[in-house]
């Protein structure tokens, strides 16, 4: 039998391992939020300099877990970017739309050299459907 140490892992499997860990943990949105249907989120990017990852649209219904939380589009990012806080707070209040904005407060490798933070600015918004009441 092949034991792997944590050590010979990389920090970035270890952040999406756990990533993954939270996402099962939470359950999906049915269980979470009863009254909702869906729930969409799009995100923008923008680097200043360099050229921004493309726009992603997700759209997330009742049967996706119920956590908030995507992968920096950055390649050689260890980053995520969590909507919990913010999908969570609409969800709350039955709002409809929520917007705002966070950077990724991850780091990047570049090429070997010492790793910097990445800061991706990312624009959020976010839209619920609710079941209608019956
Ligand atoms: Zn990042």
């Amino acid at each position: 039998m092949r034991i792997v140490s944590r050590t010979t892992r990389s920090a970035l499997e270890q952040r999406r391992e756990e990533s993954l860990r939270r996402r099962m943990a939470a359950g999906t949105i049915r269980r979470a939020f009863p009254h909702v249907d869906q729930i969409r989120v799009q995100l923008r990017f923008g680097t200043g300099k360099e050229s921004a990852p493309s726009a992603q649209l997700h759209e997330l219904h009742a049967p996706a877990p119920a956590s908030f939380e995507f992968s920096c589009p950055i390649g050689d990012c260890d980053g995520s970017l969590d909507l919990n806080a913010a999908v969570r707070s609409l969800l709350a209040v039955s709002g409809n739309h929520a917007e705002g904005s966070l950077e990724c407060s991850g780091t990047r490798a570049h090429g070997g050299a010492a790793r910097r933070n990445c800061r991706l600015h990312l624009e959020y918004r976010i839209s619920a459907l609710y079941r209608l009441r019956g």
